[in-house]
């Protein structure tokens, strides 16, 4: 891949880390238990604090693949799938910039034919 298409993508990875970063602080979990709630009260914020706490893993886990993504890119290896290391389509790397599989290994992956890992 070009330097320039590196740069570019890597700006993207940047913008959208900057974006998931803000959520995240946006995302406040602390709950003002002063005052006794009523039951439906208390349901209703058990279950919007589930639907963040789901959210915000989601996202945790996306601010880990732009990271390793980022250092693919200080190592050389960016682009590169993780599993047969064969060069990722620029085109998936424009819509999803912290992928890191072809397309071949993520349709293996979901089909639980191959081990991600961690
Ligand atoms: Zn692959």
């Amino acid at each position: 891949m070009n330097k320039t298409k590196i740069k570019e993508l890597k700006k993207k990875l940047l913008a959208e880390r900057e974006l998931i970063t803000e959520k995240l602080k946006g995302n406040d979990l602390s709950i003002d238990d002063s005052e006794t709630p009523d039951p439906v009260d208390l349901a209703v914020r058990n279950y919007s604090k589930n639907v963040m706490l789901a959210v915000s893993e989601n996202e945790s886990r996306q601010l880990k693949l732009i990271d390793e993504a980022l250092l693919r890119i200080e190592d050389d290896e960016y682009g590169l799938c993780q599993n047969c290391e064969k060069a990722i389509l620029v085109k998936r790397l424009e819509a999803i910039p912290w992928a890191r599989y072809c397309l071949d290994c993520q349709e293996l992956l979901e089909r639980g034919l191959i081990d991600e890992d961690e």
